[in-house]
């Protein structure tokens, strides 16, 4: 008989002849600037844990003393019997600091996404979305029978192009969704969603924007990309976010309105249908949002480190692409190439993941750097000198013509 499960190991097979498996790496404790990776003592430069939180003591302590109040586990979802008092903590506090007039908190950010997306636009909607959008984003927008359109990637003339065209739609769309990342991950470039945010109230469209890589980092204190373009709610009305990132811990979050969140709590399968954080995770959140109000060096070392890292790559002749946030790609070409300057880094001690093939276009394979604020100057000049080594022996490093 025929074995149904066989695909299994045929579309594995398959993936790692193309070399499109994943490899695990096991970090051997916490992600720290000097971490265990693969038993291997390395800087960590590819997390992103940008301000060190993830190992904070008042983030740990906050984890441990919720633990012992509340217990390991909410049991239940949020609108049964999961909703506890550090729940309710942690929204207040998101939103103070957000300057919103609410927040919720879902369990990740792609629930947010996969939940609030398909809620606020659906059949006879409009879904326009920047083309190189987070695949969370994209899977949100493919849960709506919503109509899409794509614009091309930060160009806001495309994106006024496609919105004339919707307005001239007939039927007519009922609803129009704008959606883009804040700061596209891949290169490190930040959307202009002050144009967004223009043409969206030209047209009266809805604007949502995934503000995963830029809170903690943007902004006023790393309030993130509303506050980086003192943008008005009125015209950014969604600004959702992750825990997962310069926050440290986990967790999906919206930002706005009290109407937003309270349409979105009662409508998002995610929130409804999924068990909510534990204890420990919220208190963690709180805290991390504490640290951020009361320790704005944080953010600070953050941008000194990058643009340290950032001018001695540059001026060593590495193309570092055209990011203007703490994620800075090292541009390299051939995906095999790219993956050699990554293990060859790795040797020399420095956590550096290539980027490669289908995660971006052939040819631009690239490592992807990650500053971290916790890094400090001998760090730093340790992994520029390991890419500077490393570049030179690849050949990525054309050596300096003499005058
Ligand atoms: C990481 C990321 C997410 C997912 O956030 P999680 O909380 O880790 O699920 C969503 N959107 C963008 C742009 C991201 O970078």
């Amino acid at each position: 008989m025929r074995d149904p499960s066989s695909f299994l190991r045929a579309e594995y097979d398959d993936l790692v002849k193309q070399e499109l498996d994943w490899r695990l790496r096991v970090l051997g404790g916490a992600s720290t600037p000097w971490c265990t990776v693969d038993g291997r003592r390395v800087l960590m430069f590819c997390s992103n844990n940008y301000l060190g939180l993830s190992n904070h003591p008042k983030l740990k302590e906050a984890a441990i003393e919720a633990t012992k109040t509340h217990g390991v586990g909410s049991g239940s979802v949020r609108p049964i019997a999961g909703n506890m008092d550090l729940h309710v903590e942690l929204e207040r506090r998101l939103a103070r600091f957000k300057r919103a007039e609410a927040s919720l908190v879902y369990q990740t950010g792609f629930a947010a996404n996969a939940g609030l997306i398909p809620q606020l636009a659906g059949k006879g909607d409009l879904i326009v979305s920047d083309e190189l959008n987070h695949g969370s984003i994209i899977d949100g927008v493919r849960l709506s029978p919503a109509e899409r359109r794509v614009y091309r990637h930060g160009d806001a003339d495309d994106l006024s192009r496609v919105l004339d065209e919707a307005e001239r739609a007939s039927p007519r769309f009922r609803r129009i969704l704008v959606i883009t990342d804040g700061v596209f991950s891949m290169d490190g470039d930040v959307a202009p969603l002050d144009k967004v945010a223009a043409l969206g109230a030209e047209h009266g469209a809805m604007v949502y924007v995934d503000d995963a890589h830029g809170e903690g980092v943007l902004g006023e204190g790393g309030r993130g990309i509303v506050s980086h373009y003192g943008l008005s709610r009125e015209k950014v009305q969604v600004e959702m976010g992750t825990f997962s990132k310069a926050f440290g811990v986990v967790g999906g979050h919206v930002s706005g309105s009290q109407d937003l969140v309270s349409f979105a709590y009662n409508k998002s399968r995610t929130w409804l249908l999924s068990g909510s954080h534990p204890p420990a995770v919220v208190a963690a959140c709180t805290a991390a949002v504490g640290v951020l109000e009361d320790e704005p060096a944080h953010v600070q070392r953050l941008w000194e480190n990058t643009r340290y890292f950032k001018k001695a790559m540059a001026d060593l002749g590495f193309d570092i692409g055209k990011s203007e946030t703490p994620i800075t790609p090292v541009m390299v070409g051939e995906s095999g190439a790219a993956k050699r300057l990554s293990a060859r880094l790795f040797e020399i001690g420095v956590f550096a993941l290539p980027i490669v093939y289908p995660m971006v276009a052939q040819g631009k394979a690239r490592i992807r750097t990650i500053m971290n604020a916790a890094l400090t100057r001998e760090d730093l000049d340790f992994a520029i000198g390991a890419f500077e080594k490393a570049g030179k022996e690849l050949g990525l490093l054309a050596a300096k013509r003499p005058h």
